[in-house]
C-alpha cells in the first residue's frame, strides 16, 4: 500500500482548469482511483495561492472532505506569505496554531510567487518552523506568467534559506527542483523535464547530502523523471535518500488516472520487482517516510 504525499482535490470541482477541458477530480474520483492501484490515503494540499488556482480553495473544504471520508485523507492548510497583513512581520503563527489544532499536519503546496529570499516567504519559514509544521513548495523560474517559490539556476536562495531555518523540514517538488538533480542543468533546462544520464554535480544530491532537513517529494511527472531518466542514477539515488523520500502523484484531474497516478508507482514496483532496489527502500518510499514525517 502506498501513502500519497501530494494531491488535489476539490468538493465543488469549478470551471475546467487552465487551458484542459476537465476540472479538479472529486475526492470520489480520486478513491476510486486509489482502490484500484493500492494507495491508501493521501495528503491533501489546497489551493489557495491565486497564482497557480483558477478555482481558489479555502482550508474549510478539505476539512470537509477528510472528515467525509475517514482514514482516507491528511489535512494540510495553505497559509500563503501575502496573508493576514501583506507584510514581512504579518503573524502567520495564530494561522499555523489554529490549524495545528484542527488536525492539519503541515503547510503547502506554498505556489505564491515571490522569491525564496522576500521578506514575506522568509516570514513563512520562521513561523513555520517555530509551529513545527513541514512545508511543500512547488519551485518556479522565474517571477510572472507561472507560480510557485522563486530561484536562479542551483538554487542559491533557497541554500539560503536551508541554512537560515535548519529545523524547519522542507518537502521540495516541481520541475525546477527536480531538474537541478543534474550537474548540466541548464536556463534553458531547468523547468522542463530533462532527459538522458544524470551527469554527476546535480544541486539536489549536494543539498540532499548538505541539509538533513530537506526531504523530496517525488510526485508528478518531475519527481518521476529525476528518477527514472537514468534507471541506475535513480537506483542510487532512492538507496541513499531511503529516508527522506516520499512517493506522490499529484493528481489534480480524473485523467491523471492514465499519467501521474501510475507513473511513479510503476517504476518502484518494476525496480523492486529487477532488483534493482530493496524491500526496505521500497517500503520507506512508498508509505513509511510519510508515516515518519507526518508522525501517523
Ligand atoms: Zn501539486
Amino acid at each position: 500500500m502506498y501513502i500519497d504525499i501530494h494531491v488535489h482535490t476539490r468538493l465543488r470541482p469549478g470551471p475546467p482548469r487552465r487551458g484542459r477541458d476537465e476540472s479538479y477530480a472529486s475526492p470520489e474520483q480520486l478513491i476510486e482511483m486509489y482502490d484500484e492501484v493500492g494507495i491508501e490515503k493521501a495528503v491533501i494540499l489546497p489551493g489557495c495561492n491565486p497564482e497557480c488556482s483558477h478555482h481558489v480553495q479555502g482550508v474549510a473544504e478539505v476539512f470537509e472532505i477528510v472528515e467525509r471520508y475517514p482514514g482516507r485523507f491528511i489535512p494540510f492548510c495553505n497559509i500563503d506569505p501575502r496573508q493576514v497583513s501583506n507584510s514581512s512581520d504579518a503573524d502567520l503563527g495564530y494561522l499555523m496554531e489554529y490549524y495545528k489544532g484542527q488536525g492539519c499536519l503541515g503547510i503547502g503546496e506554498v505556489c505564491a510567487n515571490l522569491y525564496f529570499d522576500d521578506p514575506m516567504v522568509e516570514n513563512l519559514f520562521r513561523h513555520a518552523e517555530k509551529a513545527g509544521m513541514i512545508i511543500t513548495f512547488h519551485v518556479a523560474t522565474q517571477v510572472g506568467g507561472t507560480y510557485g517559490l522563486v530561484d536562479d539556476l542551483n538554487m542559491p536562495r533557497f541554500e539560503k534559506m536551508l541554512q537560515k531555518f535548519p529545523d524547519l523540514k522542507f518537502l521540495c517538488h516541481s520541475q525546477a527542483w527536480w531538474a537541478e538533480i543534474s550537474g548540466d542543468v541548464t536556463e534553458e533546462s531547468r523547468g522542463g523535464y530533462p532527459k538522458g544520464p544524470v551527469v554527476e554535480g546535480g544541486r539536489v544530491v549536494e543539498l540532499m547530502r548538505r541539509y538533513p532537513n530537506l526531504y523530496g517529494d517525488l510526485s508528478a511527472g518531475s519527481g518521476h523523471n529525476a528518477v527514472s531518466r537514468d534507471p541506475d542514477f535513480g537506483y542510487a539515488f532512492l538507496t541513499e535518500f531511503q529516508d527522506r523520500l516520499c512517493f506522490g502523484t499529484d493528481v489534480c484531474a480524473p485523467s491523471n488516472r492514465n499519467d501521474v497516478l501510475i507513473y511513479l508507482k510503476n517504476f518502484l514496483e518494476k525496480s523492486l520487482a529487477d532488483g534493482k532496489i530493496s524491500q526496505a527502500v521500497f517500503d520507506k518510499v512508498a508509505r513509511e517516510n510519510a508515516i515518519t514525517l507526518l508522525n501517523l
